[in-house]
């Protein structure tokens, strides 16, 4: 789905991201963990085409097409999610459905998916954080992506919403899509994820299957490392 060559982005003087390839094949949970300003959202950024690249390429898909079609493919969360408190978790996703083109059925369809159908007619405002980052779910996958991108799902969530997002992030992938979440919580990457790519100041430290990492005897050191702050 996204093959990542030999990438770097530096801000100035500050290398974000150093010479980092990877690839991620359909079907599989990828997480890219590392502790913070480690690249994760740099990375992300870069693969959405709101970051521009200093060297190194990537390609979606097969690279026939442009960055541009292939995004049309691609659900992404990158910030806290953004909508009308004042309207229905409903009525902000016929705004959604608008803006992307998708028809008003697709919206039962996610609200289901997510859990919140009981609660569609509910202002956003009265949402609790999980519902609200639910809410962005669907929105993210109203267009039915391939692969749904988050960036660090979970963070601010009380106990019982990080394992309803986790829960969720588990569920979509066994439905079909191909996921890439960003998180600094080894914890969250050995729960949620099969593959991951392990940054620790810009440069990959390890990347393949989760169960492989923590059975290998580079672990301790890993974990050493990745929770050593960058
Ligand atoms: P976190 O866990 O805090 O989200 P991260 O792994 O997502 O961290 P990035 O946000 O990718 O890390 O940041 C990587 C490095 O690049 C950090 O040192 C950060 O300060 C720097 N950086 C990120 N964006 C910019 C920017 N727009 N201008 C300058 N420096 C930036
Ligand atoms: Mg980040």
């Amino acid at each position: 789905i996204l093959s990542i060559q030999n990438l770097t982005k530096k801000f100035g003087y500050l290398t974000a991201v150093q010479d980092l390839s990877f690839t991620i094949e359909k079907g599989n949970v990828y997480g890219i963990l590392g502790p913070n300003g480690s690249g994760k959202s740099t990375t992300l950024g870069i693969v959405l085409n709101v970051v521009n690249k200093t060297s190194g390429d990537f390609h979606w898909f097969d690279g026939t097409v442009s960055t541009h079609d292939a995004l049309k493919k691609v659900g992404a969360i990158i910030e806290r999610p953004n909508f009308y408190p004042y309207m229905s978790a409903e009525k902000n996703l016929e705004l959604v459905c608008r803006i992307k083109g998708v028809p008003y059925h697709k919206i039962q369809e996610k609200l289901e998916v997510v859990g919140l159908a009981d609660r569609k007619d509910s202002k956003f405002r009265s949402y609790s954080l999980g519902m609200k980052q639910r809410l962005a779910i669907a929105s993210a996958l109203l267009n039915d992506p391939e692969i749904l991108i988050l960036d660090e799902p979970t963070n601010g969530l009380d106990p019982q919403g990080i394992h309803q997002i986790r829960q969720l992030i588990k569920q979509i992938a066994a439905d079909g899509t191909t996921i890439l979440l960003a998180s600094h919580l080894l914890d969250e990457v050995e729960k949620v994820c099969s593959h991951v790519v392990v940054l620790r100041k810009g440069k990959k430290l390890y990347s393949g299957r989760v169960d492989e990492m923590i059975a290998s005897h580079g672990f301790f050191e890993l974990k050493c490392s990745t929770n050593e702050k960058a």
